[in-house]
C-alpha cells in the first residue's frame, strides 16, 4: 500500500492524513567517523556494506571509513547525481545490509535513492555541509523529467564528523548557509498556497524551517567564521530542515520559489555555481517580492562569503531574467509568489537590479 500524499491508503482513513518519515538517529560531533561501524552496525549485521562516494572524498576520509568498519566495504564511486549511477550503487548493494553515503551531495543523493529502491537501510555521512540533503527524504538527481528533487526516504542514520566537515571547503559551507536561509522565502511560499489554494500547511514543521533560517540571519557573523562550534550550528539547521521537511511530508518548508528559481538556472546553465549559493541569490528577490526584509537576507549572505551577486558564480543578466520570468512553469503545481506576480521581462529585470543581484 502506497502511503504518500493525496493517495487512497483505505476508505477508513480520511483524506489529508500524511506519512512522517524522519532519521532515526544523529550522531554529530568531532572524530565521531571512528565510530562508523558502531553506529551502522545493527543494519550491517556480520555482512556487507556498500559504501557510495566521490574520488576526492573517498582519498580524504578513506582511511578512516575502512579503519571504523569492522568489514571490508564494496566502494562505488560516484561521480555524478544521475541514474546511471544510481543503478551502479544498486548493482552493488544487492545482497548487503545496508549502504552509506560519504559525501557532500552526489553521493548522499545516489545512495539514498539506490538504498530505497532497494528498500535497505541508508545511512548518510556528509563530509560537508552544502545543503539540507543530508538529513531530508528527498534525491536530487540529473536526467529525469523533472529538474527538482523526489521523494525517496530520509536516512536511517547520520553521522555528522564536525572535524571532517570543518575542514571543507569554505565555499560549500558559505552554500549550505545559503540553502538554509531559503527557508525563510520558502515558508512565505506555502503559506500564500495555503491561503490561496487550501493546500495542506503545517506550522510545527514551518517553525522548525524558519528556525534555521534565523540561523544565519540572526548569527551570520559568527557563523562566517566557520571554526567547529558554527559549523556544528551550520549542521544542526540543515539536519533540522531535512527534518522539517519528513514531518511536513512534503519538501514545502524547505523548498519555494527561490528554489525553483534555483532549479531553472541548473537548467539553463547546468555548471554554473552550486545549489545553495543559487537558493541563496534567489532568497534575496523572492524576498522583496514577498515583501520581507530583502536586504538583511543579502547581509547575512554576504557576512558568511556567500555570492549575492549572479555574477559571482557565472550567471549572466538574461538567465536571471529567464529565470525569473519561467521558473514557475517547471513545477506549476506548487503555487508562490511567482505564480501570483507573474514577472515580465521589464519587472523581473527591475527586480534583480533593485536588489543588486544583477
Ligand atoms: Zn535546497
Amino acid at each position: 500500500m502506497a502511503l504518500n500524499h493525496n493517495q487512497s491508503a483505505s476508505p477508513h482513513v480520511d483524506p489529508g492524513y500524511h506519512l512522517m518519515e524522519l532519521p532515526t538517529k544523529v550522531l554529530i560531533g568531532g572524530g565521531v567517523i571512528s565510530v562508523l561501524g558502531d553506529f551502522v552496525k545493527d543494519s550491517a549485521g556480520g555482512g556487507r556494506v556498500v559504501v557510495a562516494s566521490g574520488s576526492n572524498v573517498a582519498s580524504k576520509v578513506r582511511k578512516a571509513v575502512e579503519e571504523a568498519l569492522p568489514m571490508e566495504p564494496i566502494w562505488v564511486e560516484v561521480a555524478a547525481a544521475d541514474i546511471r549511477n544510481v543503478d551502479r550503487v544498486m548493482a552493488a548493494a544487492t545482497s548487503t545490509g545496508c549502504i552509506i553515503g560519504v559525501g557532500g551531495g552526489k553521493s548522499v543523493d545516489v545512495g539514498k535513492l539506490a538504498a530505497f529502491k532497494l528498500h535497505i537501510p541508508f545511512y548518510s555521512v556528509p563530509t560537508s555541509a552544502s545543503h539540507d540533503g543530508i538529513s531530508s527524504p528527498f534525491a536530487s538527481l540529473k536526467g529525469l523529467d523533472r529538474p527538482y528533487s523526489i521523494m525517496a526516504k530520509p536516512p536511517l542514520g547520520i553521522l555528522a564528523d564536525i572535524d571532517v566537515i570543518a575542514s571543507a571547503p569554505r565555499r560549500l559551507l558559505a552554500s549550505g548557509c545559503g540553502d538554509l536561509v531559503s527557508k525563510l522565502t520558502a515558508v512565505k511560499d506555502w503559506e500564500l498556497a495555503h491561503r490561496v489554494t487550501g493546500e495542506y500547511f503545517g506550522s510545527y514543521s514551518a517553525s522548525l524551517a524558519l528556525m534555521s533560517a534565523n540561523t544565519v540571519l540572526d548569527h551570520s557573523r559568527t557563523l562566517g567564521s566557520f571554526d567547529k562550534e558554527s559549523v556544528r550550528e551550520l549542521v544542526e539547521g540543515l539536519i533540522s530542515t531535512g527534518v522539517a521537511a519528513g514531518i511536513a511530508g512534503s519538501s514545502r518548508p524547505c523548498s519555494g520559489s527561490e528554489h525553483l528559481f534555483s532549479h531553472y538556472l541548473d537548467v539553463l546553465a547546468p555548471e554554473s555555481g552550486l545549489h545553495g549559493e543559487k537558493c541563496g541569490i534567489g532568497t534575496i528577490m523572492m524576498a522583496k517580492l514577498h515583501g520581507i526584509d530583502w536586504r538583511r537576507v543579502r547581509l547575512a549572505l554576504k557576512n558568511v562569503g556567500a555570492p549575492v551577486e549572479a555574477s559571482q558564480i557565472g550567471i549572466g543578466d538574461s538567465m536571471v531574467i529567464e529565470a525569473l520570468t519561467k521558473a514557475s512553469t517547471i513545477r506549476p503545481e506548487r503555487y508562490t509568489i511567482l505564480s501570483r506576480r507573474k514577472l515580465t521581462r521589464r519587472s523581473a529585470s527591475l527586480l534583480a537590479k533593485s536588489t543588486g543581484v544583477i
